[in-house]
């Protein structure tokens, strides 16, 4: 089924071709039948690179074409010894990169599966949602603004559908769709009959029948292709690689100066050029990328268990400097769990009862009369504006597996709910009065409505439903209990809607229109309509946003709410989670405001209400203008620039458009505020973590080159050889340096202010440290060595004893710097698993370096006496006195 004609097809002749129902979808069966024959709806996985690309890219560095050079002239003179370390060097460098590498991207392969894209299908014409995954060929599926095309589709039936197809075409403007047959060989771009899977519906609503899933579809040939383009660089990392480049390139004309200064001096050139290799290899902080790669997919990794899946990786070190976190009310503050509590209408007011989605639970009028609506029953505004509810939305409620089941627009939702309550529900409804047009919702307009045709008059009603200021701009009258139309009366609409909202209720209007025509058309609206009730819902503020609201505040970071609703319910629940200071600000206020005075009020302000989509990205760069850095979460079509635009995106797993998701940096599979905020602190954790190991590494390399450095130019013997240089630079990146990224978070990570974006990596701070810890290291080393030989020990004893005196060094300052801040041991001094397993296996590596005979011919090293391991430990207790003596005299302000 997979040639491509299918736009050249009558609707009809596609439907036979499927074996399918353009009204009822296929049967259950079926579905399992076709799942069996052609697989699941899913992109081929991309095995990443293949095993032996990922080999020869890690070789294709600087400092391994160094050491391989060094190993081919070191071979050519017949240092065997030497040759092996090196080409060991190398081996270790590979494997090591290798592991990291598919490490980092398998963490990144996981956060793919963790949000799943929905798909509206009718099947055995129930309409449901499945996972895309589970579609297959011939299945009926429901497309409407925002949703993602889950497969390559036919259509069957469309309102204004429009589709973005940039991702397949190219093409940024949004593709108007029809059902009209096409000539074959029109070019996929200009197939207006199709739709394409993971192309975005951007507006209007459409039914197609599914022709082509999986790697089938068009853009699965494309993948199939060109494979996946991933990767896993971000600005710090490029900002890294610059930075590596540069020392790289100054360390190895140090290195070559060296190796001359030597030679000059009538050293061996061999020796010399070994010695200077080793120089390069040791201060070359060659761990520093893999470090970061650890770092951030550890993040990352961390970040998703806390429910916030990163979906461009750069976001990671953009979290930790976020100054401001904008976010949406509906779902995010609050739970999104709409149950209607009143209902208002011109002839009375009315309680409903009940929890949940269940329609259980009575109507009562002010005598505490349960309401029954029979379907004789002419009345008043009640049934009306119950009608409204149940039929102008497209929410669903529906009863199977013992449950009630929910789907669509919560909002929606809860109006279904409240008109079952009273008896009255979309099916019975519609069975006799089908719906014949609608204005869909959108944010902008703040109402819907739908056109029922009536076979007893032959006439055609009209609902809306929507805010109260919307719905009031389309009535010019009100129902009255007796049925007839009567004078509006906004103030006191205006009065009920104010009391409730400031009870943190969301209040919706519904109001009804007789017509003679069948469909509805926006312009004809407003003026037109007979306003029926209001609705007002209680929505809950979720119960960890207001500790969630307090961390952000205290860390330095603003909160802003962002939402449609009306100002007073918008501030009712910003109380509740702890946003109540700070003034509010309607889009109508915004929308007069310019220059400075939009800037100073944004700034202001905490809740922002009534606020359309394009105020939305206003905000955002008036903040950014501001030099904020703008955390902002969406969910809607409309949200999408506004995503693109903010520093971070942030859309909305569950109640978000796919259209949101594809625009944001990061999804929160839970919708909720706190995840936010648990986001900002996992990525200020991975930024500290990256600082650790770059304020570990520095010095140590440093050192390492130093040792050596210093030999030669002084013209005395070495304290520590090539090959042992190689050996605690290739040992301790690995099994000491590595082991921060596994560092748990700092106490207090959230009561420190954002860090600056443009910080630079070195600091003074960092430089004073790299100075202290590499002179430390250098002359602990050229003491001890000096004055073993002064003991009497052979050179080889003595390099031992200044080998595993660096080392020792090493990891006692490994522990220095495991906070950044303060003196103390995050989660105490085994707070790390990691580290205190890395710290391990080197000391028993050194224990093998130093006592092991094959390890003392190949490294030239020799047992060390009970003296000299005090020696070791008293330096290594004295380094460890001098770095806590360094911080606490404030050397901490990475
Ligand atoms: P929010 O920021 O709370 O998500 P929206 O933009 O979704 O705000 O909604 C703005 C206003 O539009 C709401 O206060 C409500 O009055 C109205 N509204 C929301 N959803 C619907 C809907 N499905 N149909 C009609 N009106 C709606
Ligand atoms: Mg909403």
């Amino acid at each position: 089924m997979s040639e491509n004609h299918h736009h050249g097809l009558s609707v009809h002749e596609v439907v036979l071709l499927l074996e399918t129902d353009p009204h009822r979808g296929i049967a259950e069966e079926e579905v399992l039948r076709r799942r069996a024959q052609f697989g699941p709806n899913e992109l081929p996985g991309v095995r990443g690179h293949g095993v032996l690309r990922r080999i020869f890219s890690q070789l294709n560095s600087p400092l391994v074409y160094v050491l391989l050079a060094a190993g081919a002239v070191t071979t050519a003179f017949g240092k065997a010894v030497d040759a092996t370390v090196i080409f060991a060097v190398v081996l270790v460098n590979t494997v090591v990169g290798y592991i990291q590498e598919s490490r980092a991207e398998s963490a990144l392969d996981a956060l793919r599966t963790m949000v799943t894209t929905p798909a509206t299908v009718v099947r055995e014409g129930r309409r449901q949602t499945v996972p895309s995954e589970d579609l297959v060929p011939g299945d009926l599926v429901l497309l409407e603004a925002g949703d993602r095309v889950p497969a390559d589709a036919r259509l069957v039936g469309h309102a204004e559908l429009r589709v973005d197809e940039s991702t397949l075409t190219g093409e940024s403007e949004p593709v108007a769709k029809d059902e009209t047959v096409l000539p074959v060989p029109t070019p996929v771009a200009d197939r207006r009959n199709m739709v394409y899977s993971g192309t975005l519906v951007t507006a209007g609503t459409g039914a197609a029948v599914a022709v082509a899933t999986g790697a089938e579809t068009e853009i699965g040939q494309i993948h199939r292709l060109v494979g996946a383009v991933r990767g896993v660089t971000t600005p710090l990392t490029q900002k890294l690689a610059r930075f590596s480049a540069f020392l790289t390139v100054a360390i190895l004309v140090l290195a070559a100066l060296t190796f001359a200064v030597g030679v000059a001096r009538g050293q061996h050139p061999v020796d010399m050029f070994t010695a200077a290799v080793a120089l390069a290899v040791g201060a070359i902080p060659e761990g520093l990328q893999a470090a970061v790669t650890v770092t951030l997919a550890i993040g990352v990794s961390r970040m998703a268990r806390r429910r916030a899946v990163v979906r461009r990786l750069p976001v990671v070190e953009t979290l930790g400097s976020t100054t401001v976190i904008c976010s949406d009310k509906t779902g995010t503050f609050t739970e999104n769990q709409m149950t209607v509590r009143h209902v208002w209408t011109p002839a009375g007011t009315y309680l409903v009862a009940g929890a949940g989605h269940a329609p259980e639970g009575a109507v009562t009028d002010a005598g505490g009369r349960a309401v029954v609506l029979a379907a004789h029953d002419d009345g008043g505004p009640l049934r009306l504006a119950l009608a409204a509810a149940a039929v102008c939305g497209d929410a669903t409620l529906s009863r199977h597996d013992g449950g009630w089941h929910l789907s669509g627009d919560p909002t929606e939702a809860a109006m279904v709910v409240a008109a079952a309550k009273a008896g009255l529900t979309r099916e019975a409804w519609e069975a006799e009065r089908p719906r014949t047009g609608s204005v869909p919702f959108s944010s902008e307009r703040q109402y819907m409505a739908t056109a029922h045709r009536d076979p007893l008059t032959g006439g055609g009603t009209v609902f809306a439903k929507g805010s109260v200021e919307a719905i009031l701009r389309l009535c010019s009258g009100q129902l009255a209990a007796d049925g007839s139309v009567e004078p509006l009366d906004p103030d006191a609409v205006h009065e009920v809607a104010a009391e409730r909202a400031a009870e943190g209720l969301r209040v919706l209007a519904t109001a009804v229109r007789w017509q003679d025509g069948a469909g509805v058309d926006e312009a004809s609206l407003p003026g037109s309509m007979v306003l029926t009730g209001l609705f007002a819902m209680q929505d809950p503020p979720r119960e960890a946003a207001a500790s969630a609201v307090r961390a952000c505040h205290e860390a330095g970071i603003a909160v802003k709410m962002i939402t449609g609703d009306h100002a007073a319910t918008a501030t009712a629940i910003a109380r509740h989670v702890g946003l109540a200071d700070g003034s509010v600000l309607t889009g109508p206020q915004l929308a007069v405001l310019a220059g400075i005075d939009f800037d100073d009020a944004v700034e202001d302000a905490r809740v922002f209400a009534r606020v359309s989509p394009e105020q939305k990205l206003r905000l955002i760069e008036s903040m950014q203008s501001r030099g904020h850095i703008v955390a902002m979460t969406g969910d809607g079509v409309n949200d999408a620039p506004a995503l693109r635009q903010a520093d971070i995106g942030i859309a909305m797993g569950r109640g978000g458009t796919e259209v949101a998701k594809e625009a944001a940096d990061m999804v929160l599979t839970d919708d909720d505020f706190s995840t936010i905020e648990a986001a900002v602190e996992e990525g200020r954790g991975v930024f500290d973590n990256l600082t650790k190991f770059i304020v570990w590494t520095l010095p140590t390399n440093m050192g390492e080159g130093l040792v050596i450095l210093v030999a030669i130019i002084a013209g005395t013997t070495l304290p520590i050889l090539p090959t042992q240089i190689l050996w605690i630079n290739m040992t301790t990146a690995v099994l000491l340096g590595l082991m921060l990224a596994f560092e748990p978070k700092e106490p207090g990570i959230m009561a420190r202010p954002p860090r600056a974006p443009d910080r630079p990596l070195l600091t003074g701070p960092l430089l004073r440290r790299t100075a202290l810890v590499s002179a430390l290291l250098l002359g602990a080393t050229w003491a001890a060595f000096h004055w073993s030989l002064g003991q009497g020990a052979s050179e080889a004893e003595a390099r031992t004893l200044a080998v595993n005196l660096f080392v020792a060094v090493e990891a006692v300052y490994l522990f220095g710097c495991r906070s950044l801040r303060g003196p103390g041991q995050p989660g105490g001094l085994f707070g790390n698993r990691w580290l205190i397993l890395g710290v391990g296996i080197q000391a028993l590596a050194q224990l093998v370096l130093t006592y092991v005979p094959a390890m003392n011919h190949v490294f030239e090293t020799a047992p060390l006496s009970g003296a000299e391991w005090l020696v070791v430990l008293a330096a290594a207790a004295a380094a460890g006195l001098l770095v806590a003596a360094d911080k606490r005299l404030g050397s901490t302000a990475f």
